[in-house]
């Protein structure tokens, strides 16, 4: 994934560039690195701040250059492998958020023809082209661009030579780059909130495309390398900084921001006198939605549990075919899909490399294509035709927790408009807005009661194994919470449908093996009900997620977590908050890094 950082202007580059990176960090921090000119490149494995101190850093002056912040995809995370690289005559320095694909043969190549290795990377090939194309090209650009016709893969890159000391250059293909326009400065960054505190006026690279920044202005070209005149746009201040205002780390914070999430994404959007929800984002495209026969929802990780549930709302309500798919897997597989299916892209970051491959896959097949994104104009907010915005903020912490949240809530609205434009009567509309206006008041109530949470991970902290089960719209919650554990605990969870037990998992079951049954007084109840008489007759431990007020739940279960009653859509976003908690406080009480688990990072911009 990683974090790219460049700048060129008129003050030290140092403090920039370092503040720029740690913005970045959520995208990366296994290793850092940073290039200024006039300098020597200073390299640091762990997190940004090891750089800070190193190299004698605090001394170099030079007002121009790059850094890196890295999730490794090609070599361990180590110095060797720690960007930026560079050539055989150490004359230029590159880094790179990416992956290259044929970096093997290419890497075999320039070998064979005496170039000298000094890492694992597949990034290091680019800095080899770079040297070749620049024997044969009058300036840097034009030799990143010859170069890159060689390469096949991803790559957000900035480039600096040491003889050009003012000069970053730029090419973006499927990594996100943007660039901040400043007076007599520039920036570039692989997400704008590097750069806000700096500029809001920026520019956004298209896949292709390349740049040239210097202190005194800027260059873009296309793929076709032809001057392009793009006017660079106002982005949104309210990306800027973000703190943890007393929370000891980001992912409590961001769970117990779950009512301003509420509030913000159903903001203007409920209209409870029509039953019905008002998307702006979608409403260019309100035929084509009405015409809709299938609607394919993809996603990777926690957007995909989103869309798993979302699959179950809108088939019911709205009595639309859904299929849900993980984006890694709909994007290289040949699905026939018709031309009045929809593709719906569900993406935190709106950067997922997998899910934004799948938004190109149905464009090429003229199939409409939706986003719910997060990010506001990301790049799968930019490629969708149309789309919904969560409006959740950002979200620091790597495990989704908010941002799943508030992708369940759209869906709840997108449920509303497609069922009203369908099937769905205004009572029903109106009930399920009426619900849905309760919630914020419910999700009190358990965050009222999250000591008991904390009480009940205390007790299973030993615990190395974790089954997960639910049922219908608590089906998807079953993988959530299991990825949720694994992800910040790095406890093994599994997530199971509830009525698959017999057919295999029930065979683990012992009284060293917790199951986290989530069970809701809904129209599956006693089958849950019985699922775990099973697992207590096999003396298996069961922590039981029920509604308020269930004694026999209390009875049956070894540990109960209350959550209030809600209509039985709705109810993934109730119980999902205690699923979070009960990971968060495993991490906590297990004293790990839970904003940052090992070898994760936030947005997935590789595949
Ligand atoms: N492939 C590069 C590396 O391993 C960059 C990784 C990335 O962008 O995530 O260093």
């Amino acid at each position: 994934m990683c974090g790219i950082f460049g700048y060129t202007g008129k003050k030290k580059a140092v403090p920039i560039l370092l503040q720029g990176i740690k913005t970045l960090e959520y995208r990366g921090y296994d290793s850092a690195g940073i290039f200024v000119s006039g300098c020597a490149p200073v390299r640091a494995v762990g997190e940004v701040k090891n750089v800070e101190g190193a190299g004698g850093l605090t001394k170099c002056v030079g007002k121009a250059g790059i850094a890196h912040t890295r999730w490794a995809t090609h070599g361990v995370p180590s110095l060797r492998n720690t960007h930026p690289h560079t050539d055989c005559e150490e004359s230029l320095y590159i880094v790179h958020n990416g992956i290259v694909e044929n970096y093997k043969e290419l890497r075999e190549r320039l070998e064979n023809s005496g170039h000298s290795f000094k890492s694992d990377t597949d990034t290091e090939v680019l800095a080899h082209l770079v040297e070749d194309a620049f024997q044969k090209e009058t300036n840097l650009h034009r030799a990143l661009v010859r170069a890159l016709k060689d390469v096949r893969g991803t790559y957000g890159i900035a480039l600096m030579h040491k003889d050009f000391a003012r000069e970053i250059v730029v090419a973006r293909m499927g990594s996100p780059i943007v660039l901040g326009i400043g007076k007599g400065e520039q920036f570039v960054a692989s997400d704008p909130s590097a750069i806000i505190r700096h500029t809001d006026t920026m520019l956004y690279l298209e896949d292709g495309e390349t740049a040239v920044l210097s202190p005194g202005g800027y260059k873009i070209f296309s793929s076709g390398n032809k001057t392009l005149n793009r006017k660079p746009e106002k982005v949104d201040s309210d990306i800027g900084e973000i703190q943890k205002e007393g929370f000891e780390h980001f992912m409590l914070k961001e769970i117990m921001e779950a009512k301003d999430v509420f509030d913000a994404t159903t903001r203007g959007r409920l209209d409870l006198k029509e039953g019905v929800a008002h998307l702006g984002g979608i409403k260019d495209v309100e035929e084509k939605l009405q015409n809709m026969k299938r609607l394919v929802i993809v996603g990777c990780g926690s957007a995909y549990y989103a869309g798993m549930v979302g699959k179950y709302m809108i088939e019911e309500h709205a009595g639309v075919p859904v299929d849900v798919e993980i984006a890694s897997e709909y994007r290289y597989r040949a699905a026939p899909d018709q031309k009045d299916t929809v593709v719906l892209a569900i993406s935190q970051s709106g950067e997922t490399a997998d899910t934004l491959a799948c938004i190109k896959e149905a464009k090429r097949k003229g199939l409409l294509t939706l986003g719910i994104v997060n990010v506001v104009g990301s790049t799968i907010a930019r490629e969708s035709a149309a789309g919904v915005y969560n409006h959740a903020g950002p979200e620091v912490s790597v495990a989704s927790t908010k941002a799943f949240i508030s992708q369940l809530i759209v869906l709840v609205l997108l449920t509303l408009y497609l069922g009203r434009q369908r099937r769905m009567g205004i009572g029903e509309g109106r009930a399920i807005i009426d619900e849905l206006m309760k919630l914020p008041s419910k999700i009190q109530r358990i965050f009222d009661g999250r000591d008991a949470i904390e009480l009940v991970a205390n007790k299973y902290v030993l615990n190395r194994d974790f089954l997960y089960v639910g049922r219908k719209y608590n089906f998807a919650l079953a993988y959530e919470g299991a990825l949720k554990l694994k992800e910040v605990s790095y406890i093994h969870a599994e997530g199971y449908g509830a009525g698959e037990m017999k057919h295999g998992p029930l065979a683990m079951i012992d009284k060293d093996f917790p199951t986290f049954a989530i069970s809701p007084k809904d129209s599956v109840y006693e089958k849950n009900i019985s699922n775990i008489e099973e697992i207590r007759a096999r003396s298996g431990k069961v922590i039981a997620l029920g509604t308020e007020g269930d004694m026999l739940l209390a009875s049956l279960a070894t540990d109960v977590i209350y959550v209030p009653k809600t209509i039985e859509m709705l109810s993934p976003i109730l119980n999902v908050i205690p699923l979070q908690l009960f990971g968060y406080y495993m991490s906590v009480a297990r004293g790990l890094n839970v904003d940052r688990p090992r070898n994760l990072a936030k947005a997935v911009t590789v595949e």
